[in-house]
């Protein structure tokens, strides 16, 4: 039997060799002054996630463990397999050993000191607890407008998600238990967990600098991230594509009835511009809804394959105090 409140931060790891060291020891105190007023338990654990990485991660994580294998587990993914189904599988695997799950990135950039609120916010009865950024200062302009711009056009796009909010949240395990009823490939945590439901609700801290290392986030990532949010939530792009075709086909009309005048008036010859433009402007458009339709497509290829999401080669945890109980 899991002791009540005990505690399962799932940290994803990727390349993450110059930061994990000072994450595991910042949330070791943290975890220290959390049991000791008594708001987790004793049994709970930091589980960091081997996405896959190219360095020492996994050594440092299989030693951090070694060294405190009553607060440290480690599982490690057999290859690659991007942040969201690092998450998911670090979430899955701890599912049945915890009452509560944080997700968290391991670069330090979302605030430890979070934590203490979430863990009260679940102790007055929330099933999620979104960890909400109230400020952007340390991020670079470019950064800030990206992000900012994404929430802005998701929530467009018909995606519903929490404003600046990214992965850095609580969940309760019955909350766990029904995501792992979602079964879709294309996963984009942010906008699943919202559509969970249970009572819900938002802890503001500052967002840092990452600790060391580079984000493994570049532009293109967050590209195809935003794409991939919105075409997973939404077919409000598809349902544009009709409004266009809608839209041109009143403009053809109109289009017929000025040739049609123009003709009657003698004044015609006149055509070389204007056919040459809609051609090419009709021909984009074409294109461009093909291309979004072609999303979708490819989106419905990658969910009837239902390959697996990810692989866990291994997981250790200190599983000796399980057979005590
Ligand atoms: N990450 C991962 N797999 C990947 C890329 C990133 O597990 O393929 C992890 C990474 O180690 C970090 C978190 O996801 O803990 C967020 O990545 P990062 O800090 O690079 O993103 P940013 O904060 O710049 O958006
Ligand atoms: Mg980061």
């Amino acid at each position: 039997m899991i002791k009540e409140n005990t505690l399962y931060m799932v940290v994803p790891c990727y390349n993450e060799e110059a930061v994990l060291h000072e994450t595991a020891n910042r949330l070791k105190e943290k975890y220290a002054s959390l049991i000791e007023r008594e708001m987790i338990s004793p049994d709970s654990r930091v589980v960091f996630v081997n996405d896959g990485s190219k360095d020492k991660t996994w050594d440092i994580i299989k030693e951090l463990h070694e060294g405190n294998p009553q607060l440290f587990s480690g599982i490690d993914l057999a290859r690659n397999s991007g942040h969201q189904n690092a998450v998911l599988a670090g979430l899955m695997t701890v599912k049945s050993l915890c009452s509560m799950a944080i997700t968290m990135d391991a670069d330090l950039q979302d605030d430890i000191n979070a934590i203490d609120a979430m863990v009260e916010k679940f102790h007055e009865g929330n099933h999620v607890v979104y960890g909400v950024r109230s400020a952007r200062d340390t991020d670079t302009f470019f950064k800030k407008f990206t992000a900012e711009g994404f929430y802005k056009f998701m929530s467009a796009m018909g995606a519903d998600v929490v404003y600046n909010h990214a992965d850095f949240r609580l969940m309760s395990r019955r909350v766990l238990e029904e995501l792992s009823n979602y079964r879709e490939v294309n996963l984009f945590l942010r906008g699943m967990v919202p559509l969970i439901g249970f009572k819900s609700c938002n802890v503001y801290y500052e967002r840092g600098e990452r600790f060391a290392g580079e984000s493994k986030y570049p532009l293109k990532k967050m590209l195809a991230f935003a794409v991939n949010g919105i075409t997973s939530f939404s077919t409000k792009p598809l349902k544009l594509i009709t409004a266009m075709g809608f839209i041109m086909s009143i403009v053809s009309v109109l289009a017929m009835l000025w040739t049609i005048i123009v003709k009657f008036a003698g004044a015609s010859e006149l055509g070389w511009s204007s056919t040459v433009c809609s051609i090419w402007f009709i021909g984009g458009l074409q294109l461009l809804a093909l291309g979004i339709i072609g999303e979708y497509v490819g989106k419905i290829y990658a969910e009837v394959k239902q390959r697996p999401r990810y692989i866990v080669a291994e997981f250790i945890n200190d599983s000796k105090k399980e057979e005590d109980k």
